[in-house]
């Protein structure tokens, strides 16, 4: 027999952009749209047991990501190499909506 309860559980109502504070969701309609700078340094690195964790807002994370960009670029000026991947750079998938 099943004895049924009602229970409160919290649930991500928004997610704020770390950077500029803005909603991640439009105006409540949609759920939030955000990405994620994230690390969790161990043993062996100079930043041990430091975690992490940022979001960004859509805006905040392509700025964020032109500007690796461009270190990337300057990192790879002299190696002689054309840099063909510099366009996707770091992207893993293009879904069909959007
Ligand atoms: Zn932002």
């Amino acid at each position: 027999m099943k004895i049924m309860t009602q229970k409160v559980v919290d649930v991500v109502k928004d997610v704020r952009c770390d950077v500029c504070g803005d909603s991640t969701s439009r105006e409540g309609e949609h759920p939030p749209q955000f990405g994620v700078l994230k690390a969790d340094w161990g043993y062996g690195s100079r930043h041990d047991g430091a975690r992490y964790e940022l979001h960004l807002c859509e805006g905040c994370f392509f700025s964020a990501l032109a500007t690796l960009k461009q270190e990337r670029q300057a990192c790879r000026m002299f190696d002689g190499n054309a840099d063909d991947q510099a366009a996707e750079f770091g992207l893993v998938a293009r879904g069909e909506h959007g």
